[in-house]
Parts: structure tokens; C-alpha cells; sequence
């Protein structure tokens, strides 16, 4: 930590704040310039008490982090990729990961005509959610355990491991039962105490960022993860909140190589919560795959016009197959299959 001393103190007040320094595990070391006096205080900041209260101390003008607050999803502490195994299926390795599916799961005719054709296409995994968390009470809530057995089912007919939504702790052993990766979504980012309930099944955790979250706040939930001794994370961008309302939200692909830069963790993008216009989810999936997404998750259905949930954003059986066919040449020009 960095501790900037107000000009013109005395030198009882710069002795008052060495000693809490030293009391709180660091180390000091001072700078003095011509006006004030800057202390370099050395210690784990992280793992130590933080010096941040000093900043109340009348006779401190600023106090400043020189460490990163995360720690295990950092590259610096996993300089290689990390890769995340569901079933046969490993994401962030060389192959471009497609899951694929309806936003909810809403009949076993809807979900098996959709994870066949998915499949065929060309996709891995098949997604589709059980528990909706939805802006109204009066909207459609999700088929519940009944989605969950739906989509055991495909598994079981298509061979694709299943991904979908864990939005409460209370179904946290039953979602756990039958999903092969556990989706967090971005109103459930920063719900803690969810966080170390999923990382405690040791199923992978597909992780959405937050609609406001910064990315520091989103890699320290991705932390939270980690610090749980479960190392199967991946990281969600599904867009944020802007003054832009053209599109649902906007979808940050910037979040790619910042994450790439910051952690090891595999990156997924969701162009169809990103946009929610199913005419703008091909050209992001193709960017994404361009700037080095590692998977992407697309929301696909027999008939989008009569889905129970995010209708205008699903691609068709059609148009997901003709996404699949134009996304090679942006895989292969990022080095990717
Ligand atoms: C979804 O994937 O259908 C979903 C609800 O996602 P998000 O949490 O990103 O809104
Ligand atoms: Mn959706």
C-alpha cells in the first residue's frame, strides 16, 4: 500500500501513523519529498489487514492498493489457460465451445427437437433453463424439477452435457444432480453465500457478469469460486446496463482480452441476453469468436415467435445451423477449430 502524508503535519502525527503501520504486519518505507511524506508499506495486501482505514486519520491525505484484491483467478497466479471439463467437452482449449439451446426448457417436444438439431449442427453443449429468474411475478417461472428430468433426457438421447441456471440456494443439491455445469446468472452475480453453495458441488460454474458489475467486482466473484476449492470456472460477459436501449444491453466484448490479460479462466460469450435481437446475435458471435472467446452460449428454439421467454432474441433451428457453418472461417482465423 501506498500512504501519502498531508503536507505540514508534525512529526508525532507521521510517528503515529509508522507505529500503526508496523502494528498492522507491514513494513515502512519512506519517501520524503519536498512538501510531504510518502510511505510504501510492505506486506501482503491481500492476505494482511487492510491499512485502508488510515485514510479517516486526520493527518493522511490518500491511501492506495498496489496489488490486485484477486488472487487465485489471477494470471499472475496461473500464467497458463486454465481448461474446464464437462463430460467429453473441454473449454478453453483449442476448439471453439458452442452451447446451445432454448432460453427456458418448456416441453420435452420443444427441448428434444432443439437439442437435436443443436447437435447436428454442430453444437457441444446443450442449455436451457429450469428455474427462470424473471422480472415479473406473472411471467413464466421455468418448468422447475420437471426441466431439470427434461434435460437429463436430451443428455441421455444426444450425449451433450447440459448447463443451466442455479438461481437459489435451496436447489442447490437438486440442480447440482442434474446439471453439468451450473449457471449463475447476472442477477444472482454477487449473491455470495450462492457463489460458495455452487463451488461447494464441484461442478463447473459458468459465472455471468453482473448487468452493473465492474470487471474487478466480477473476477472477485470469480474468486469466490476459487478461494471454495473448485477450479472449474468460466467467466459469462452477457452484457451490461448503458444509457443505450437500441439493444437489451450492451454487450462488452472488451471483457475478452481484459480477461485474458487478468486471469486464466476460460471466457464464454452470450450474444442473446447481450443483444436480445436475434438479428445482431450471428455478427457478435463471430467478433467474439475473433477477439479469442473460448465458448459461447446461444439461445435457440423450433419457434422463436412462440417462446415462453426471450422470444425476439432466439435464433431458429435454421438460422443456429447457418451460424455454426459461418463461424469456422472466424475460428480458424483465430486459431481456433
Ligand atoms: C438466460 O441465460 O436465460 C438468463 C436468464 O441469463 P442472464 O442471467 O444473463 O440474464
Ligand atoms: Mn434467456
Amino acid at each position: 500500500m501506498i500512504i501519502v502524508l498531508k503536507p505540514k503535519i508534525t512529526k508525532r502525527q507521521e510517528a503515529a501513523v509508522l507505529k500503526e503501520i508496523k502494528k498492522l504486519g507491514y513494513r515502512p518505507h519512506i519517501i520524503r519529498g519536498v512538501e510531504r511524506v510518502v510511505i510504501g508499506a510492505i506486506g501482503d495486501e491481500r492476505t494482511q489487514h487492510t491499512l485502508e482505514t488510515l485514510m479517516t486519520w486526520p493527518q493522511v491525505e490518500n491511501v492506495m492498493r498496489v496489488q490486485k484484491r484477486y488472487k487465485l483467478v489471477s494470471r499472475e497466479a496461473h500464467p497458463r489457460h486454465s481448461t474446464v471439463r464437462a463430460g467429453d467437452v473441454v473449454i478453453g482449449g483449442p476448439e471453439v465451445v458452442v452451447m446451445a439451446g432454448p432460453c427456458s426448457v418448456e416441453s420435452e417436444k420443444q427441448l428434444m427437437k432443439t437439442a437435436l438439431a443443436v447437435r447436428e449442427a454442430g453444437a457441444h453443449i446443450l442449455r436451457g433453463g429450469a428455474f427462470k429468474p424473471r422480472t415479473s411475478p406473472y411471467e413464466f417461472q421455468g418448468l422447475g424439477e420437471k426441466g431439470l428430468k427434461l434435460l437429463a433426457k436430451a443428455r441421455a438421447e444426444t450425449g451433450m452435457p447440459v448447463i443451466t441456471e442455479l438461481l437459489a440456494e435451496a436447489h442447490v443439491d437438486l440442480v447440482a444432480e442434474y446439471a453439468d455445469i451450473l449457471q449463475i446468472g447476472t442477477r444472482n452475480a454477487q449473491n455470495f453465500q450462492l457463489l460458495v453453495a455452487a463451488a461447494k458441488t464441484g461442478r463447473p460454474v459458468l459465472l455471468k457478469r453482473g448487468m452493473a458489475m465492474r470487471i474487478e467486482e466480477w473476477l472477485l466473484a470469480g474468486e469466490y469460486i476459487l478461494a471454495n476449492e473448485n477450479p472449474n470456472l468460466l467467466f459469462c460477459e452477457r452484457g451490461i446496463r448503458t444509457f443505450e436501449n437500441y439493444t437489451r444491453n450492451t454487450l462488452d466484448l472488451s471483457a475478452i482480452p481484459i480477461l485474458k490479460q487478468e486471469s486464466h479462466s476460460p471466457v464464454v460469450i452470450d450474444p442473446s441476453q447481450g443483444t436480445g435481437r436475434a438479428s445482431l446475435v450471428s455478427a457478435l458471435c463471430k467478433g467474439a469468436v475473433a477477439m479469442g472467446a473460448d465458448a459461447l452460449l446461444i439461445e435457440v428454439h423450433p419457434n422463436p415467435a412462440e417462446a415462453w421467454s426471450d422470444g425476439g432474441q432466439q435464433l431458429t433451428l435454421d438460422g443456429f445451423a447457418t451460424l455454426m457453418q459461418e463461424l469456422k472461417p472466424f475460428a480458424a482465423a483465430a486459431g481456433r477449430s
